[in-house]
């Protein structure tokens, strides 16, 4: 068993391991760089240890300081987080050459699913339904005229080692082909150092569906259902749900046996989220995040368990503590990210906080490191807090998110908080009623 884990990252998911920890009586070590000296995770963890300066390449991104961070205060075991080194499989590789444990996934499953080529033929050989499409990568724009006109226009160009939204390009026409395959290429070159991309058919009226499975790395899995994660604007998830709003128990029964059945036969540890469109009853894979997710609250809350608790246990080769059978989901959550942006430009707002003031009350969770007096650094992303509502229903998730969102306060500084009072006005937010566009034609109209 543990006895001192190190979180590599910061924020409110270093918070969250921290939590998980506490409760398990695991002590726990935060790292930071010199611009986080201040903050909230290193105050809370038992210990703490400067990795480096702001930029996170030196200090959130690098080995050689959180390995020595590791030996310097015995810590046993480290946890990724999100972002940062969660799906770094060369990390996960010299992790365990230093007799450390990495919890997560093994570095194959990382290395498998962080190429979405490689990804998309092992989920498709697990007999997992996928987007159609071309086979593997598409070398250049003669290939990729003729693949468009075979899938059918619109068709999307995606780099393989996309993430983050960013590496992808609508083609509506034969005409848009050249410069959606360039600009993708030249985009993925500059974000990945690595311009592969594949194509696929562009869905045009889907929602993203994506099934929360987890695996003992022993060939045994679980799925806990779906999150809706249809909101969106430029590929980015902006509220989360769960369960969806149109996936009826039949389709997660099947879809959810799929999942949980592809990951137990690669012997998959851990958790992990397949993601899929969702358009006219079918299931379209696209790519699979080897990590815990941001929205994973709104899965906790309806199935009542512990995702980080789970892998902590897992890492330290125990069975899955449920069954299939003991995850049955009690009513609706919904997570809302919180942002230092100006709305409606999504602009950066980073700055100090004069006043910070929680919501609480029944199913009420904001997973947050914000305080009075914190100054946001500009150096790293902009999600400062998750307000998380859990009610019987729908209808009261949504009601207990208006309002947890009116006693939010977070003063100082610009944030997403408006674009959520708004959004809850709306007649399709209420019902459901949207997919992965309706976001961003609602933005273009409204503001
Ligand atoms: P990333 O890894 O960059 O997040 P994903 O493959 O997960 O990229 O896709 C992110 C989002 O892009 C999806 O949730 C969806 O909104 C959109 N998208 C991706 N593939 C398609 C497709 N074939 N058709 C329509 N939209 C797509």
């Amino acid at each position: 068993m543990f006895e001192k884990i190190l979180i590599a990252n910061r924020g409110e998911i270093a918070l969250r391991v921290i939590r998980a920890c506490r409760e398990m009586g695991i002590a726990s070590v935060a790292v930071h760089s010199t611009a986080d000296a201040d903050a909230m995770h290193v105050r809370m963890a038992d210990e703490a240890i400067c990795i480096g300066p702001p930029p996170s390449p030196q200090s959130y991104l690098s080995f050689p300081a959180i390995i020595s961070a590791c030996e310097v205060t015995g810590a046993q075991a480290i946890h990724p987080g999100y972002g940062f080194l969660s799906e770094n499989a060369s990390f996960v590789q010299v992790v365990e050459d230093h007799g450390l444990t990495f919890i997560g996934p093994r570095a194959e499953h990382i290395r498998v699913m962080g190429d979405k080529i490689t990804a998309k033929d092992t989920m498709k050989a697990l007999g997992v339904p996928c987007v159609p499409g071309s086979e593997g990568g598409v070398p250049d724009l003669e290939t990729a005229q003729k693949l468009g006109a075979e899938i059918g226009y619109p068709v999307i160009v995606k780099a393989t080692a996309g993430g983050g939204g960013r590496g992808m390009k609508v083609a509506h026409t034969a005409e848009e082909m050249e410069r959606a395959f360039q600009t993708a290429r030249s985009e993925a070159k500059n974000a990945f150092g690595n311009d592969e991309v594949y194509i696929e058919k562009y869905l045009t009226t889907p929602r993203h569906i994506e099934i929360q499975v987890f695996g003992d790395g022993k060939g045994n899995a679980v799925h806990l259902g779906e999150r809706d994660c249809s909101l969106q604007r430029r590929h980015q998830k902006v509220l989360e749900e769960a369960p969806g709003p149109v996936i009826t128990p039949a389709e997660r029964a099947e879809i959810g046996k799929v999942c949980a059945d592809a990951v137990a036969r690669i012997n998959y540890a851990g958790a992990g989220t397949i993601e899929f469109l969702y358009e006219k009853g079918e299931f379209y894979f696209i790519e699979m995040n080897t990590r815990l997710q941001v929205e994973h609250p709104v899965t906790e809350a309806v199935f009542g368990v512990d995702l980080v608790r789970e892998q902590i246990r897992v890492a330290e080769g125990l069975p899955l503590s449920f069954t299939q059978e003991d995850l049955q989901i009690s009513g609706h959550a919904i997570e809302v990210r919180i942002n230092a942006e100006k709305i409606p430009e999504f602009a950066p707002r980073p700055g100090r906080i004069s006043q910070y003031h929680a919501p609480g009350g029944l199913g009420v969770r904001m997973d947050s490191a914000l305080f009075n007096g914190y100054v946001v650094p500009p150096y790293y992303d902009s999600l400062i807090g998750k307000l998380i509502v859990h009610g019987r229903d729908r209808p009261e998730a949504l009601a207990r998110l208006a309002r947890a969102l009116g006693e939010l306060i977070v003063d100082g500084i610009d944030t997403s908080i408006p674009l959520f009072h708004d959004l809850l006005a709306e007649p399709d937010i209420q019902t459901g009623n949207y997919t992965i566009h309706w976001l961003e034609s609602w933005l273009k109209e409204r503001y």
